[in-house]
């Protein structure tokens, strides 16, 4: 398994040599350093023993900082936080990468061009977006390039500091292919986002850290500080990311894309659905989403209509369920890539061994097929078989055998029709199904 570190660690050894011997905390013992870690290092290799097992090869990464102390030295500390960004894994293990920074960037359309220098020849895809306003990026890759990425970026002290997550991807890239450019809006919002004033923190909500999260929902239910426990819970996410997973008390957003997102508006039309219509300005909201941006950008819109006690998850649910694990979480988390759904444990499987611990995420009844209301056993979205439909939808094995994997009948007898997805597999592009189509006609 691939462990975070005992925080804060130190681990010292002569740059020059080969066999330094290093005791890094109870866990870990590193004996070999397999590449010598130099001032123009991003990266580099050691070989150690984990609990006896046999010998395995982990890369870190070096920051700016970090290289500028090994100049002229035979020998350097190291210091790694105990997070998941600077857990160490094997250079050939597939990572998702997630990050968001808001800061300004001056030529935002030269950043994208040196970006792409940089990539180049590195095996990474996803979504990677830049603007005036910042950045806003999710890829996968094999470890070693996809935080190669993430040092090359850092080394600019704007970035330095960013929250980086990084989640495991077993069956390799979440993404299709690479598409990194300049955005005018780093999310879709209903008549973008490059007005809002995301660059001034004070026009952004609070974030909270995650223990300080769970201490503000545990306070619903243990009574002991009832101011602590006075507050919305706002998921700002779109239905469809509730329906298989969120946490325990938050309404169902009446949202489809998070583009038309309008709580607290007062827009007449929706003010029934509205969790913030006539709600006082002065009570405290507590927002999440997935990666903490969607929070970070519509906390601004609520600010500018009055609200004055926001805050976000910093990090998002993501980071929630890495640091602290399932509690007050109900279900799986829906990601924007092949994955699609993650179980809490994606994020900490440690905290799924313990029995005390999964109380609340076993509780799944919520999850209702779209078309039968019934209870569904994988909390998971396919997309109907129509490809012109193509929506994501939860359904029951009996609504996916009775209506060939499409969400409705009208879609059974549409003419682009694919076969009925199998697990959790998503469809190839239309023309694999054509041209199977195609040749059983000319066998028949
Ligand atoms: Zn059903
Ligand atoms: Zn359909």
């Amino acid at each position: 398994m691939s462990g975070c570190f005992p925080a804060p660690a130190v681990i010292s050894g002569a740059a020059s040599s080969a066999t330094s011997q290093i005791v890094w905390g109870p866990l870990f013992q590193f004996s070999v350093w397999s590449s010598t870690p130099t001032p123009t290092s991003t990266s580099f290799s050691l070989i150690y023993n984990h609990n006896n097992q046999p010998s395995r090869r982990r890369w870190l990464p070096l920051s700016a900082t970090e290289r500028s102390k090994l100049k002229g030295e035979s020998s350097f500390a190291l210091q790694l936080q105990c997070d998941c960004e600077s857990e160490i894994r094997e250079d050939n293990e597939w990572v998702v990468v997630n990050f968001y920074h808001f800061v300004f960037i001056k030529d935002a359309e030269a950043q994208v061009a040196k970006h792409h220098t940089f990539l180049k020849g590195l095996d990474i895809r996803g979504r990677i977006y830049v603007n005036e306003q910042g950045i806003n990026a999710q890829y996968s890759g094999p470890s070693r390039d996809a935080l190669a990425y993430v040092e090359w970026i850092r080394a600019d002290d704007k970035f330095a500091n960013m929250l980086v997550q990084i989640c495991a991807a077993p069956t390799g890239h979440a993404f299709p292919k690479l598409k990194l450019r300049y955005k005018p809006s780093l999310v879709q919002l209903e008549g973008g986002i490059s007005h809002l004033p995301l660059l001034d923190p004070s026009m952004r909500a609070t974030p909270l850290a995650p223990s300080q999260w769970r201490k503000r929902l545990d306070a619903v239910n243990s009574n002991a500080d009832a101011s602590n426990a006075n507050f919305i819970l706002l998921d700002v996410r779109n239905g469809y990311e509730w329906d298989i997973g969120h946490f325990s008390g938050a309404r169902r957003p009446d949202v489809d894309c998070f583009r038309s997102t309008s709580f607290g508006l007062c827009q007449p039309e929706v003010i029934a659905a509205d969790p913030l219509a006539n709600v006082d300005k002065q009570t405290d909201i507590l927002m999440y989403c997935t990666g903490g941006i969607r929070c970070d950008v519509y906390s601004t819109i609520l600010r500018q209509q009055g609200f004055q006690n926001l805050y976000t998850l910093k990090g998002g649910v993501s980071h929630y369920l890495a640091n602290e694990g399932p509690f007050q979480w109900v279900g799986n988390l829906f990601v924007f890539d092949s994955r699609l759904s993650l179980p809490p444990a994606t994020y900490k499987p440690e905290a799924m061994t313990k029995p005390s611990k999964v109380e609340v995420s076993e509780n799944n009844t919520f999850a209702r097929c779209y078309i039968c209301g019934l209870q569904v056993c994988q909390l998971r979205h396919r997309n109907c078989a129509n490809l012109d439909c193509n929506l994501l939808y939860l359904c029951c094995t009996s609504c996916v055998d009775d209506l060939r994997g499409c969400c409705c009948s009208k879609c059974t007898t549409a003419p682009r029709l694919r076969p009925v997805l199998q697990g959790a597999h998503r469809y190839e592009k239309w023309h694999t199904y054509r041209d199977l189509k195609s040749q059983s006609q000319l066998t028949t």
